[in-house]
């Protein structure tokens, strides 16, 4: 069956505002809820408008819809009927009237729900950053109490069937709203809605089912992480309820700096000092890498900055793959700042050469202004 429009189902026109969103679901959900409108569909229909007004309330849903309908490339509505409302619990920004109304919303105390994420930052140095490693680390978290196997009883015996509500956890009253009387159902008072008591608390964990705990993490660090990554550890986080699943840990990372290597994401930048002899007329050096030593050659009339890559020599990915960055060396002349009495001897010879072929880059240059 097509769906219908939702601006439709609530009488409107496309582009209503907020406000008349607001207002029809208001007059129209008062009309046709189950406990007051008692005729064959009421209740189809009374779904029909909250699904529409769930989208329409919510200004990403109203967007995606505004502009795609029903043909949401997000899947935004995808399967039919949209989301689920089981119960008439799922409403959203209408909770001022509607909670005094279903005495309490969906959310059941019994439902399972995935425990919370724990977020961490951790300081690694520039070694480990680089070759990844194990480390430990000591949380802090909301554990299921291993004594009462987070039922919060003593013992099995000590737990009972809520006699109020028969185990179900909810109950009909009849309660009074701006509707009139109606009768409706509401989260058992007896037992929170849980559907049990217990007679007798764990000792444990004073009844809660949780406690809290310290508890050391082993984590294993890939080669190549950098500063702001983030690792998750799925259910490393705090522990669920009503066996639903943990949390997650997410851990941060902040990497330490070498006193030569920098890193710009997985290559490595290393300075290197040249001598104007070796500049000029090229050598074969060991660099040193993060894998030890590796022979470069530097080209004859190497300039002051010109940038050498040794292929390979930087870091792994560490979300995978075995390609690594490579290692870059900037080469910087140095221009010496006292000399034996040799050294003084040749490069006046050199100095000499120069002036008679009117070779050196002074003389080129102050050519340009004859
Ligand atoms: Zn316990
Ligand atoms: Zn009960």
């Amino acid at each position: 069956m097509a769906k219908r429009d939702y601006y439709e189902i609530l009488g409107l026109k496309k582009g209503a505002s907020d406000d008349e969103i607001k207002k029809a679901y208001r007059s129209l959900a008062k009309k046709y809820h189950p406990d007051i409108n008692k005729e064959p569909g009421a209740e189809e229909k009374f779904k029909e408008i909250n699904e529409a007004y769930d989208t329409l309330s919510d200004p990403d849903k109203k967007a995606r819809y505004d502009q795609f309908g029903f043909d949401d490339p997000t899947g935004g509505f995808g399967g039919a009927g949209g989301q689920g409302f089981g119960g008439f619990g799922g409403f959203g920004g209408f909770g001022d009237i509607f909670s005094s109304f279903f005495g309490g919303r969906g959310q059941s105390s019994t439902q399972p729900r995935q425990g919370a994420d724990i977020e961490k930052n951790m300081n690694i140095t520039f070694e480990e950053a680089v070759f990844g490693c194990k480390k430990k680390i000591r949380l802090s978290i909301d554990d299921e109490c291993t004594a009462c196997g987070g039922t919060g009883a003593q013992s099995k015996n000590d737990i009972k069937t809520c006699t109020k509500c028969g185990g179900r956890g909810r109950v009909l009253m009849r309660q009074q709203t701006i509707f009139g009387v109606t009768q409706v159902e509401t989260a058992c008072p007896d037992c929170n809605g849980k559907g049990k008591i217990i007679t007798k608390k764990c000792s444990e964990c004073n009844g809660k089912g949780r406690v809290r705990r310290t508890k050391d993490v082993e984590i294993t660090i890939p080669a190549g992480m950098q500063t702001g990554m983030t690792l998750r550890m799925e259910g490393y986080g705090e522990a669920g309820y009503n066996g639903g699943p943990n949390g997650d840990l997410y851990i941060s990372f902040i990497c330490g700096e070498h006193q030569n290597f920098k890193r710009e994401g997985q290559d490595i930048i290393l300075n290197i000092p040249l001598s104007f002899t070796q500049a000029a007329l090229g050598d074969t050096i060991e660099v040193p890498t993060i894998d030890g030593n590796v022979a470069l050659k530097i080209p004859a009339g190497t300039q002051p900055g010109t940038k050498l890559r040794l292929r390979g020599r930087g870091t792994k990915n560490p979300k995978g793959g075995s390609s690594r960055g490579d290692q870059y060396v900037i080469c910087n002349i140095v221009v010496p700042t006292s000399l034996s009495s040799e050294e003084k001897k040749l490069i006046e010879e050199l100095g000499n050469v120069e002036k008679k072929e009117k070779k050196s880059p002074w003389e080129k240059f102050k050519s340009l202004f004859k």
